[in-house]
């Protein structure tokens, strides 16, 4: 076969974008214009086989070179290459086209991303066993018997269960009489017994708007009926549910999801850690009878299979899930909730570089149908679009039931210092918790009550260094210290996964066992509180301790059912869990987000300890949150101690106009790694040469990447910065048009980043 690189041409996608694609059908023989799901700039020309016509979005499978792909018809061929150097399609899958408005969207997405269409189109295209029809369901159900049928006990007890005239699968109706499968066929072949073919299974059973939820108070009735509204207009909105942990905003969103199902539309819910949220899945389930699709990485390929499929078969109505659900095949979408909106984990980070957020935005506006984003702490870029009068905004200032919001207190270290603890054997152990947090804890475990130590750091200690000659260990790959893990036994580098043993002596002076740690992870902070509460039951929750979604779901009911006394966890603790005992959460480093230059680290910090304090007191008891700080006159701890979550807002807006910083600004990073720096110095030159002279924007770097190194490849950056109203895509192309990176140097462009790293 020959190649047929030479015969399939390139098309610029940007020429198909803004046509219409209204009912265009093309039959055999036509030229077509083909999205393969690869890097490549654009659209293929192909031919429609014989005997088939195709419209835009089928789903067909297109001949490459010896390859043959899964790929989907774009639109008309751009007929720049002869007709006798096209190949012909292979044929078209079973399976509903791509609706128009998620073409638009993959072309969107490729738009702002920089990123080649195809690679979009491949993560729509993500579950490719749903292409194939699912396997016929066979039964067998009683038929006329002959007169002069012999009738063996074995056989009567197969008549008489199939007696009822319901079709059972064989293996079914063999079981239920006690026979073998010979019998089964042997019946079939006398003509007591027919085969049949079953309707395929139903997976998603339609959930119940119906169904009622918690009697609503009065705000979060009417915010419920807000939402309603917009779904009832038919149109594009975007509409920020802001209340306070425990405000009920689940409960209101439900009603537009609700809505939404009344109408007749599928409705998308992205959760940012959908992997550790059954207690929301049980939620949904009582609200509507029924569980949702479930989309994330960790979900296996048969549920995959058939969720793709009956996604784009309109099957399932409700999708939850993680960023990647946002490109499923949709062949009704009429409402995406975002719920956490605030939350970094909806920016991914490798392959396409996208907000999920930003594009689930986009998503509606093509669509024409609303959006929800909902969250305790809203993005400072979302509460600018409120302000704008972009967004819409419902408030739920309260929290349901009248719990009260936990009160911050803070803790100045440079104060009050942690003392050590005096073991028995004589030894002093360092302590992180300082004096008054000591006693909070002990007043808690007094009071029959839990604890939640907050310490965003996973393993022992963050630092291991040498006592005599200060020699700190470090990744042979990554710029980053190696963490000390004792549940291990061994140290870590938290970028690359590396790990080695503790080394006897020091690769520095040679001096045996003179390792120290320095600094607290969750695992030094269990081994203090052992030896301070001895008695307590405690428990560690962090990606290194808990490992899985099911491991998840039993500690969290471990603390629900108050099987814990402490509770020591990372970020993964934070988040929307509702603890009824839980009254007192300290925050052991409230300082460390801080450090570091990104451009939101004021922003998340504030997040994640409002998010983390929002854990304290959910119920009856009243909550206590002490807030250990060196620096308590930052506007972080000021605003979380007063509670003052528009005062902290307004400055940090006013911080971001002032420092030319998103939203009142566009910022893309182009980020060049290789594994030899002189060649990637030498292409970053290049890059600076390119920056185009004519003003309007300014280039930063090239500037060793924060992780200069990672997984031994050496990192550069450039940061552009532009005015708002600039087109940001324009100018990154301009400035990079000609510029193919060499060898095994590669280059990528994150546009909106929002990792600095
Ligand atoms: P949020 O999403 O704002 O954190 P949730 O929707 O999770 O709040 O509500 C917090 C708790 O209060 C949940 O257990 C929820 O079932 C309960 N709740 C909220 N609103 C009501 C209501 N109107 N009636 C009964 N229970 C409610
Ligand atoms: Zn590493």
């Amino acid at each position: 076969m020959a190649d047929s690189h030479a015969s399939a041409a390139p098309k610029a996608s940007s020429a198909q974008r803004s046509e219409p694609r209204t009912s265009e059908e093309f039959s055999a023989g036509a030229r077509v214009g083909v999205l393969l799901p690869l890097p490549l700039a654009g659209v293929y020309d192909y031919l429609v086989p014989e005997e088939t016509s195709l419209s835009p979005g089928d789903i067909v499978e297109a001949p490459l070179g010896k390859r043959v792909l899964t790929a989907v018809v774009w639109g008309a061929g751009a007929g720049d290459v002869a007709e006798s150097k096209l190949k012909t399609l292979l044929g078209r899958f079973a399976v509903p086209p791509l609706p128009e408005a998620e073409r638009r969207f993959i072309d969107w997405v490729a738009d702002y991303t920089l990123a080649p269409p195809g690679a979009v189109l491949r993560m729509a295209l993500s579950a490719p066993q749903a292409l194939q029809p699912p396997a016929p369901r066979r039964a067998l159900v009683a038929a006329a018997a002959p007169e002069d049928m012999k009738i063996t006990p074995a056989r009567q007890r197969v008549l008489a269960a199939a007696a009822d005239g319901f079709a059972r699968p064989a293996a079914e109706l063999a079981r239920e009489a006690g026979v073998s499968a010979g019998v089964l066929k042997a019946l079939v072949k006398a003509g007591a017994l027919r085969e049949v073919e079953l309707a395929p299974a139903r997976h998603f059973p339609l959930p119940d708007p119906a169904t009622l939820g918690p009697k609503l108070s009065k705000a979060q009735g009417a915010a419920a009926a807000a939402l309603r509204a917009t779904l009832a207009e038919c149109g594009f909105s975007v509409t920020l549910l802001d209340g306070v942990t425990g405000s009920g905003k689940t409960e209101v969103y439900f009603e537009a999801v609700a809505a939404a199902l009344e109408a007749g539309r599928q409705v998308l819910v992205l959760l940012p850690e959908i992997a550790l949220s059954a207690a929301w899945l049980k939620r949904f389930e009582t609200r509507f009878g029924v569980r949702p699709a479930v989309w994330h990485s960790e979900v296996g390929h048969a549920e995959r299979k058939r969720a793709w499929r009956a996604v784009a078969e309109g099957e399932a109505r409700v999708v939850v899930g993680a960023r990647s659900a946002l490109f499923l095949p949709y062949a009704e979408l009429g409402l995406i909730v975002v719920d956490e909106e605030h939350e970094a984990a909806f920016k991914q980070e490798d392959g396409v570089i996208y907000q999920a957020r930003d594009m689930a935005v986009v998503r509606a506006k093509l669509g024409a149908f609303p959006i929800v984003l909902v969250s305790a702490t809203p993005s400072l870029e979302t509460l600018v679009n409120v302000e704008a009068g972009r967004y819409g905004h419902l408030e739920l200032p309260e929290r349901h039931g009248g719990a009260l919001q936990p009160a911050v207190e803070l803790v100045d270290l440079r104060r009050v210092q942690p003392e050590k603890i005096a073991l028995a054997s004589g030894e002093k152990l360092q302590s992180w918790l300082s004096p008054p947090l000591r006693q909070a804890i002990s007043e808690t475990l007094a009071a029959g009550e839990q604890g939640l130590l907050f310490l965003n750091r996973r393993g022992y200690a963050p630092l291991t260094l040498c006592r005599a000659c200060g020699h700190r260990l470090q990744c042979p790959s990554c710029t980053a210290w190696l963490v000390e893990h004792r549940l291990t036994g061994r140290l870590q580098c938290h970028h690359c996964g590396f790990a080695a043993p503790l080394p006897k002596v020091c690769p520095g002076c040679e001096a045996a066992d003179s390792f120290a740690a320095c600094g607290p992870g969750v695992e030094r902070l269990e081994e203090e509180l052992r030896a301070l509460y001895p008695e307590a039951r405690i428990g560690v929750m962090s990606s290194d301790s808990i490992t899985g979604p099911a491991m998840a779901e039993r500690f969290l009911a471990a603390v629900q059912n108050h099987e814990l006394d402490l509770v020591i966890g990372t970020q993964i603790i934070a988040k929307g869990h509702h603890f009824p005992m839980l009254t007192l959460v300290g925050v052991v480093d409230g300082d460390l987000g801080l450090a570091g230059g990104d451009l939101r680290a004021s922003e998340r910090t504030y997040q994640l300890l409002h998010q983390v304090a929002g854990r304290a007191g959910r119920a009856e008891r009243p909550g206590k949150v002490l807030l250990q700080t060196t620096d308590p006159a930052n506007p972080v701890m000021q605003a979380l101690a007063a509670g003052d979550r528009d005062a902290f807002f307004r400055r940090e807006i006013e911080a971001r106009k002032e420092h030319r910083n998103p939203p009142f600004a566009r910022l893309a990073a182009v980020i060049v790694s290789g594994p030899d720096a002189d060649a990637l110095d030498a292409f970053c030159g290049r890059i600076t040469k390119a920056v185009p002279r004519d003003g309007g924007f300014e280039v930063h770097g090239p500037a060793p990447a924060p992780l200069a190194v990672l997984r031994g490849r050496h990192r550069r950056r450039f940061l552009l910065r532009c005015r708002r109203e600039l087109h940001i895509q324009t100018l990154l192309r301009r400035w990079l048009a000609g510029l193919r990176p060499p060898g095994a140097i590669r280059l990528q462009i994150d546009v909106d980043p929002y990792s600095f790293m």
